[in-house]
């Protein structure tokens, strides 16, 4: 760990707050363009826990392919009416080389990197000052706020509550009997809604699907998830119901698990959380600026798809700095641009039907999905379909869907989340 001084803290120019994905793939690009950064996070080597994967061709085109531990040819869903294969390669990060990675970069760049608790910010005529819990005051010209979903720090639009995706996650060791060949490692089971019997009625859960990834012949990552919900309890009140819907589906495939499981995710995401404001001057990067994809939980994504231009965006502020404020208005655009903003309140619409339909629904509403021509279900998935080329993914799906989701989706349109979608075709909330 680099210790710090308030000699060295002097002279940074950018704080970013949290050293999660978000906050170390900013900092990063943000010292190579010769930006003096301070990385702020209670322990800020700690491992990352989630496992954080993506698709093989976003993964290419986003600079972190090297970083992946395991690799598939193709992904697999299934349906009530059977499974459809998914020709896109699949990809899971060894994230803590990635992120070892990131801090060196930071490092050797001359960033610095603080073991701190952030308490509260003030912005005053200069930059700002950062009230750390053991009292520190650090100052800069312009924070980033990348603490994660949930933020204390950042102002949102108002909006409705966020809907959740909760997962269990469990690593097996998986037994295969002689002569058997063990776990095929082609494919991941990108999305399984097959049911795991009558049981599932006296579950109190909402519909669910299985996420599995074979990491080797013998060995298994499963979660049984629930991709978006308005939950009426606690969103960990879930787990043991799901643990328990997971255990019953490995036994129904017939799939052999020894012992206990090796490892146990639980995953816990808010999806469509309101949109931060564009109008303050404290930013926000990832999470905490409302970044996951409201339809399928991903991030990583964005946040390495945004993070060039949003460093550029600092860099040029700093270099022609007069004095803050204006800066961080110019930077919000950067952070989300008018037509991502578009984009996702078109996402967002999707979420409000998903979490209306029930089981069958969900399961007639992603089977169609996937009937749609690849570039438009890969664009979807992704969040990289520009609005037009979104929007016309949605009537394509619109034309093809059963007639009672084409009823929901009417609903929708003409109700609040059509309503939501017009006011917000101008970029972030300003005043
Ligand atoms: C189990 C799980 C699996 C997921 N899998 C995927 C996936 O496969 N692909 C994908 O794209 N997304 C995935 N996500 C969604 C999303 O990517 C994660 O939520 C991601 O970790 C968010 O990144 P972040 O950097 O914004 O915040 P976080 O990873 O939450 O990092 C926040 C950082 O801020 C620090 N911090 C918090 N408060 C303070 C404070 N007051 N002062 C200083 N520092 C502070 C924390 O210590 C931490 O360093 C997953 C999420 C979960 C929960």
């Amino acid at each position: 760990m680099v210790v710090v001084t308030a000699a060295d803290t002097d002279a940074i120019q950018l704080w970013i707050i949290g050293a999660g994905p978000a906050g170390l793939a900013l900092a990063a690009a943000c010292v190579e363009r010769g930006v003096r950064v301070g990385l702020l996070a209670p322990d800020p080597r700690a491992s990352w826990h989630p496992n954080y994967a993506m698709w093989l061709d976003d993964a290419v085109s986003l600079g972190v392919e090297p970083y992946l531990g395991h690799r598939w040819i193709g992904a697999r869903a299934r349906f009530a009416a059977g499974s459809r294969d998914l020709d896109r390669g699949y990809g899971l990060l060894d994230d803590r080389r990635w992120q070892l990675e990131l801090l060196a970069q930071v490092e050797g760049a001359g960033g610095s990197i603080v073991a701190g608790t952030l308490a509260a910010i003030e912005h005053d005529d200069n930059g700002v000052v950062l009230r750390c819990e053991g009292g520190e005051r650090l100052r800069g010209q312009l924070v980033v706020d990348a603490t994660g979903h949930g933020s204390r720090f950042v102002e949102l639009e108002q909006g409705p509550r966020p809907a959740h995706q909760v997962a269990w996650g469990e690593q097996w060791v998986i037994e295969a009997g002689p002569g058997e060949p063990g776990l095929d490692l082609d494919r991941v089971n990108f999305m399984d809604w097959s049911s795991t019997g009558d049981a599932e009625s006296d579950e109190s859960l909402p519909p669910t699907f299985s996420y599995a990834l074979p990491l080797a012949r013998d060995r298994l990552f499963v979660e049984e998830t629930v991709l978006a919900a308005r939950l009426e309890h606690p969103p960990p009140s879930y787990f043991p119901a799901l643990r328990e819907r997971q255990r019953r589906r490995l036994e129904l495939q017939g799939v052999r698990c020894v012992g206990e499981p090796v490892a146990v995710e639980r995953c816990v995401i808010p999806m469509g959380a309101a949109l931060p404001r564009g109008d303050q001057r404290t930013l926000a990067y990832g999470g905490a600026a409302s970044m996951v994809h409201p339809a399928t939980g991903y991030l990583l994504t964005n946040v390495l798809r945004r993070r060039a231009r949003v460093a550029d965006a600092i860099a040029a502020e700093l270099e022609r700095w007069v004095s803050p404020g204006g800066p961080s208005r110019r930077i919000w655009q950067a952070i989300w641009s008018p037509a991502e903003v578009r984009a996702w309140r078109l996402y967002g619409f999707g979420l409000e039907v998903i979490c209306a339909l029930d089981r069958p629904g969900v399961d007639r509403f992603f089977a169609a999905f996937f009937e749609l021509p690849d570039h438009c279900w890969r664009g979807f998935v992704s969040g990289s379909a520009p609005t037009p080329e979104l929007m016309v993914t949605m009537l394509r799906y619109f034309a093809g869907v059963p007639a009672p989701i084409r009823a929901r989706l009417t609903a929708a349109l003409f109700g609040r989340e059509g309503l939501r979608l017009l006011r917000g075709l101008g970029g972030l909330q300003r005043s």
